[in-house]
């Protein structure tokens, strides 16, 4: 089953033709209204003429999250703010989050490629979709609701938490499809458990994850749980959001990237060389049709791989392998995307700390958690005396996470210099997860 047929199957020579077409389209537009890539296609001495085949592309300088952030907030749209009609943002600090804008027709598109995704998983106007991504700023939500709502089906847009109402709609209304991060799926089948629910006695048919990594033996535990095909949906909130590439119910061994509306290279995260198909490298997005946040060449941080064989499904469009590692030390806690300069960053803005800390990420039951150390300055420590000034330090920590960052951390405050080892300064992340 398709959405859109005709641009799912479009032969590859054809998909070619247009995806040129489009990129010199994008190179045009950015050249001339962004003065970011003005300036960097200057400086590589390439003119959006010069892009003459895809191989070309290669010519043109990357773009990365620095820049993302160099431009906070609005620096990158390449349309007037009255023609944006939705705006989303990553979490983090003023300047160290990255604002994302949306014309009318950028949303009409997101929506059709989310409606596609669902369509992949089997979905029609006759299910029930429990969407528990996070509504809001973050992507993921607004994304597939959006989508639910273009294919007609009924649309419960719970969000995240509050488990035990989730369990209760999950009963009640009786959803066919569930969509959430693969470790809240379990974190629910685990608070369903202690309810005594049996998860494979819902009406659900397919799930859809995503929103962080998770590998084949997590796939494999969530199917045997609720009974369900488990799918694989990626996205990037700076390319567009979820539905920039789906696993199909036939293939199961990758994502299709939806390739009329999104070019995909992989590099040499160390070097930039673009690595040849089937190689595994960083995977670096092109936007061939977004209006307010085009994209020439980002570096997604994500590691992957391609694949070229046909699919059973008939979609004539590449897959990716699932995303298992990055190439930076972006972490990802219960979906949301973490750095450690974002912490430092909330660290430094707060009177009576050594920049000094550690974070360590771990499981508890199927969930992230997060420990944060810090060092508190020699003055602090020697001064402050009471309990309560410290306690008052340590509440500041984890409100400013909760705001900035949207993270629940547990925060210890420890002496001056005891994170610092003998052999060198303390790793900074400490991550035990087992992916
Ligand atoms: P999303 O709504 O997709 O989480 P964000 O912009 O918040 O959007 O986060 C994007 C990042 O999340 C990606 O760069 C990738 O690292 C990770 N991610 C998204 N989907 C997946 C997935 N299916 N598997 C692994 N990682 C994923
Ligand atoms: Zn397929």
């Amino acid at each position: 089953m398709f959405y859109n047929e005709e641009f799912e199957t479009l032969p590859r020579e054809a998909l070619r033709a247009l995806q040129i077409k489009r990129l010199q389209q994008v190179l045009q537009r950015v050249y001339h209204t962004v003065g970011h890539y003005k300036k960097s296609l200057d400086a590589a001495r390439v003119k959006p003429d010069d892009i003459k085949s895809l191989t070309d592309l290669h010519k043109l300088p990357f773009i990365t999250r620095q820049d993302l952030q160099n431009n906070y907030p609005f620096g990158l749209f390449a349309v007037p703010m009255s023609s944006v009609v939705r705006l989303h943002a990553s979490s983090g600090t003023s300047g160290r989050s990255t604002v994302f804008g949306y014309t009318k027709r950028d949303v009409e598109t997101w929506s059709e490629l989310m409606a596609r995704s669902l369509v992949a998983a089997g979905l029609t106007k006759n299910d029930i979709i429990h969407n528990a991504f996070g509504y809001g700023l973050f992507t993921g939500g607004l994304g597939l609701h959006f989508g639910a709502e273009k294919i007609g089906a009924s649309v419960i847009p719970m969000s995240g938490g509050n488990s035990k109402r989730q369990i209760m709609i999950l009963q009640d209304f009786g959803p066919t499809a569930i969509c959430c991060t693969p470790s809240y799926a379990l974190h629910l089948a685990e608070q369903g458990a202690a309810l005594g629910v049996d998860m494979k006695a819902l009406k659900l048919r397919v799930g859809i994850f995503g929103a962080e990594p998770w590998n084949k033996a997590m796939c494999d535990e969530i199917e045997k749980i609720y009974g369900i095909t488990a799918l694989d949906i990626f996205g990037l909130s700076e390319v567009m959001g979820p539905g920039i590439a789906m696993e199909c119910l036939e293939g199961r061994n990758g994502m299709h990237i939806f390739e009329d509306h999104f070019l995909v290279e992989t590099i040499n995260p160390q070097t930039g060389e673009v690595l040849p198909e089937g190689a595994e490298g960083e995977l670096v997005f092109t936007t061939l049709t977004k209006e307010a946040f085009p994209l020439v060449r980002y570096r997604s941080g994500d590691i992957s791989r391609l694949i070229t064989e046909p699919c059973r499904c008939g979609r004539s469009h590449i897959k990716m392998e699932r995303v298992l590692k990055r190439s930076d030390d972006m972490l990802i806690i219960r979906g949301i995307n973490v750095f450690p300069a974002q912490i430092e960053a909330i660290l430094t803005g707060i009177e009576g700390l050594e920049p000094r800390y550690q974070l360590i990420v771990d499981k508890s039951g199927a969930l992230d958690s997060l420990e944060l150390r810090v060092e508190v300055s020699e003055k602090t420590f020697s001064e402050s005396g009471s309990v309560k000034a410290l306690q008052k330090i340590e509440k500041r920590i984890v409100k400013d996470m909760k705001d900035y960052l949207g993270v629940a951390a547990r925060v210890k405050l420890v002496e001056p210099n005891t994170l610092q080892q003998s052999q060198g300064t303390a790793a900074k992340v400490i991550d035990n997860r087992r992916i």
